[in-house]
């Protein structure tokens, strides 16, 4: 089964000086259950191609195809049904309601794919949020909101998550705690897990690796 299915993409940004090209003829393919990391310098493609995977983003050139749906013909609606129920997404604005605690937050996300929310409360507690669950995002750093997203993406059960430097805002401690209980997840899950990072060790920690500053050959 064939999770993330990428075949000659291409994708340019318009500037004032002409179309930039952010890669050309990209292809990969991500099996279920398998994770790839997307590694390369600043400005090389990783978060565009999140944002194009999640179909908030389109493309000039190419096919994919997300969980089996073919992205040329799914509406916005329907990508937004995938958002919701399948396509976890957790990317450096957390989208974390700022009126509702964490807790709350993350039942919210269980609601909405209609997912029972018992079984995620230990979660919060997994990622290093016990005791803040009836916090407040703004009462909360930025690396806890960052794993309150992540506890977001876990309540609905998704069969793909997206994660755009998902322990970015961590110290080095807190963000293996975080990438252990991610991977854990992930491997209990069987979901495919996509993720951008500057951090070598954790693109180590996936099963493969595709460099976007080699033209994402790798
Ligand atoms: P990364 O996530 O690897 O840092 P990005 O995907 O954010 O890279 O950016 C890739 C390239 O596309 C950069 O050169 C960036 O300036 C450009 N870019 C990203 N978003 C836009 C946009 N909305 N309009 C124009 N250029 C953009
Ligand atoms: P859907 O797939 O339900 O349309 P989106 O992820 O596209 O969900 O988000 C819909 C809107 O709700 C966006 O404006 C998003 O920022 C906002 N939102 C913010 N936080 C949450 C949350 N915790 N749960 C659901 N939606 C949220």
């Amino acid at each position: 089964v064939t999770s993330v299915n990428v075949s000659g993409l291409s994708k340019s940004y318009n500037t004032g000086s002409g179309a930039v090209p952010v890669f050309l003829d990209l292809s990969f393919q991500l099996a279920a259950g398998e994770s790839l990391a997307l590694t390369g310098p600043s400005g090389s493609g990783k978060s565009t191609l999140l944002n194009i995977l999640c179909g908030v983003e389109g493309v000039d050139d190419g096919s994919m195809q997300v969980l089996g749906r073919d992205g040329a013909t799914l509406t916005a609606d329907q990508w937004a049904g995938l958002r919701r129920r399948r396509v976890g997404v957790v990317f450096q604005d957390s989208n974390l309601m700022p009126a509702m605690t964490l807790e709350e937050n993350v039942k919210l996300r269980a609601d909405l794919a209609g997912r029972s929310f018992g079984p995620v409360r230990d979660w919060l507690a997994r990622l290093g949020l016990a005791g803040l669950e009836q916090r407040y995002p703004d009462q909360v750093s930025g690396g806890q909101r960052q794993r309150a997203a992540l506890a977001m993406v876990f309540a609905m059960g998704p069969d793909l998550v997206l994660a755009d430097e998902p322990t970015g805002s961590l110290d080095r401690h807190t963000a293996r705690d975080v990438a252990d209980a991610l991977f854990h997840w992930q491997r209990t899950q069987g979901c495919g897990l996509i993720l951008a990072t500057h951090d070598l060790a954790l693109a180590e920690r996936c099963d493969r690796r595709l460099d976007l500053a080699e033209g994402g050959q790798g």
